[in-house]
């Protein structure tokens, strides 16, 4: 097993341990900071309730006058602490996505580009972008709602018992049939949720891979298909919102129905008493009219808790099913070797030992035990047919995938990330940014000055495209540059790092007429001069001016594509 395999155990298992330790404190406190000031309304209850009955038994004004300046302070403490416990929930929830958002990033960084297994592109930008973002109202939202309706309907129990155990049986009984009731629904609406949620992400894949080939779509008369296939797909999403919303408002409806019956229940009770017609429930006989009010106050702040809670319910599905997919952005896929970090001078020779790969999900190894050793200094020709995996092997060299087995060597270091940093790849088909054109060069790494951008365009003979677009950026993927104009500027790229020691091409005239690819070959061999190169080609024009040629077997191609 190579190192690269070792390492991404090591982090999977590293990454499973800090899963399981973190426990957001944050919101622990805001939780408990929350239910305190739901806890206050039974304070103000009884005092209200003591200054009624004192008012009723002919007290004045001085009878009353303290408890209502308690109650007005109580009120006033009760709502500062709601407010602080909402922002710091907030707070809490926010820098709890950040986290997640951080690790899945992170853990996308490093799978391998070659993976084709990953996720659509489009997929990931909305589930980090914008699915993500449903975490916040559920860990902000839902997580203190719960503690509130555990705890405080608890303890309001407690103080409805001394006075009469009737009215706390009616609470005790009408308050399990809530929890069952939001827990059917809840099941359902998180299946609901996962769906709509898939099916947003799969609506916004699909919508930015059609928009990157909209050229394409246009051209073979495609473009009615495709948007009978988006109003499909936009169709199915609403069907599976409208699904999710309907449990919401079903869970709702089941609960309002229940606190209803339940305050109802205590309030028929009450009143009979104080009229006198019931005489018993109550430990003393008979309710007077304080107890009785007290009971009478507590009952809709014994639901109230269990209907927040069933407010904020559906955020409970739709963000723990946003937390599944963004944590399953991390699930490890094919991952980027890393190598070990550099010791001393990196070489500049390659070297293939044993080397077998395997595309995820694949059946047959792309490349099977092969060995070569590129000499530093060394031009050499990887030459065969489509499909025999040159582009496999230059990826293996580049350290952008990890071996099956045996290993892939630059400079008598495995492969991975300080080599990385020593190799130019220029593709195919070079991704050209929207800006101008001395960016496209730059790509923003901060040793490379716009003088010596300047200079490469200019070497890559690039200079009267760079006078023709001095004010103008170049358009989205490459527009109005031809494939050797693109080629060109990947060449310029690879030529403004100082510290580059080995050039990896990949069928650089692959689509080229013969006079311009004779012209990029003479700008690659410039390149590479004193360099490394190794270049994948089925152009034998290109593999002869190469020092050395290497003929992939034509029998692993075959076998490759059945
Ligand atoms: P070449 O560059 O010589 O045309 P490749 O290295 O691209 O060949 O491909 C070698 C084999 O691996 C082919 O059978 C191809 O179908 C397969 N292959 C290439 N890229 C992938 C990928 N990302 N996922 C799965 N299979 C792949
Ligand atoms: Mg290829």
């Amino acid at each position: 097993m190579t190192s690269a395999f070792l390492d991404a155990k090591q982090d999977k298992a590293r990454d499973g341990r800090r899963k399981r330790a973190r426990q957001p404190s944050g919101l622990r406190n805001a939780a408990l900071v929350q239910t305190l000031a739901a806890l206050l309304w039974i304070p103000q209850a009884g005092l209200l309730s003591v200054a009624i009955g004192r008012i009723a038994n002919g007290g004045g004004v001085e009878a009353v006058i303290w408890p209502a300046i308690i109650i007005a302070l109580l009120g006033v403490l009760k709502s500062c602490l709601e407010a602080a416990g909402g922002r710091l929930a907030f707070r809490a929830a926010r820098s709890e996505l950040t986290l997640r958002r951080a690790r899945a990033v992170a853990a996308l960084a490093r799978r391998s580009p070659v993976d084709s297994t990953r996720q659509t592109s489009g997929e990931v930008a909305s589930i980090v972008g914008e699915q993500a973002e449903l975490i916040v109202p559920y860990l902000a939202r839902f997580q203190p709602a719960r503690l509130k309706a555990s705890a405080v309907p608890m303890v309001i129990l407690a103080c409805v018992f001394p006075i009469s155990w009737i009215a706390a049986l009616v609470l005790l009984f009408a308050m399990p049939l809530i929890p069952v009731f939001m827990a059917l629904i809840g099941w359902r609406a998180q299946a609901a949720s996962e769906k709509q949620l898939a099916a947003t992400g799969g609506l916004n894949g699909f919508l930015l891979d059609r928009l990157r080939g909209l050229a394409t779509i246009r051209a073979l008369d495609a473009v009615d298909a495709t948007a009978t296939r988006l109003r499909a797909d936009a169709e199915d999403l609403k069907t599976r919102t409208m699904a999710v919303l309907r449990i919401a408002f079903l869970s709702s409806a089941v609960l309002e129905l229940f606190a209803a019956l339940g305050v109802a229940m205590v309030a028929v009770y009450v009143g009979f008493s104080l009229l006198g017609e019931i005489r018993f429930g109550a430990w003393t006989g008979g309710l007077d009219l304080t107890s009785g009010l007290f009971v009478l106050l507590l009952a809709p702040a014994f639901f109230e808790p269990l209907r927040e809670l069933s407010a904020v319910w559906h955020d409970r599905a739709s963000g723990e099913a946003a937390m599944k997919v963004l944590d399953a952005l991390s699930e490890d896929g094919m991952l980027l070797p890393q190598g070990e970090a550099a010791q001393g001078p990196l070489g500049a020779d390659i070297r293939f030992h044993t080397a077998t790969f395997r595309y995820p999900g694949s059946d047959t190894s792309a490349i099977e035990d092969f060995d070569l050793h590129i000499r530093a200094g060394e031009h050499v020709a990887l030459l065969g047919p489509s499909g025999s995996g040159k582009s496999t092997l230059l990826a293996l060299a580049a350290g952008l995938a990890p071996c099956e087995s045996g290993r892939v060597e630059i400079g008598g270091q495995p492969a991975g990330q300080s080599s990385r940093t020593r190799i130019a790849w220029i593709g195919q088909k070079p991704h050209i940014f929207a800006g101008s054109i001395t960016r496209n060069v730059t790509l923003g790494r901060p040793q490379v000055s716009t003088q010596q951008a300047a200079a490469a365009l200019e070497a890559a003979r690039l200079g009267r495209l760079t006078s023709a677009y001095r004010n103008r950026p170049l358009g989205d993927s490459g527009a109005g540059l031809s494939g050797g104009e693109a080629l060109r500027l990947a060449i310029a790229r690879a030529a403004v790092d100082p510290e580059m020691l080995i050039v990896l091409a990949d069928e650089p005239t692959a689509h080229l007429d013969s006079a311009t690819a004779d012209d990029i070959t003479e700008s690659l061999l410039a390149l590479a001069k004193g360099k490394t190169l190794l270049v994948a080609t089925h152009d034998p024009r290109l593999a002869a001016r190469m020092g050395r040629t290497i003929h992939l077997n034509p029998e692993l191609a075959r076998e490759a594509a059945e």
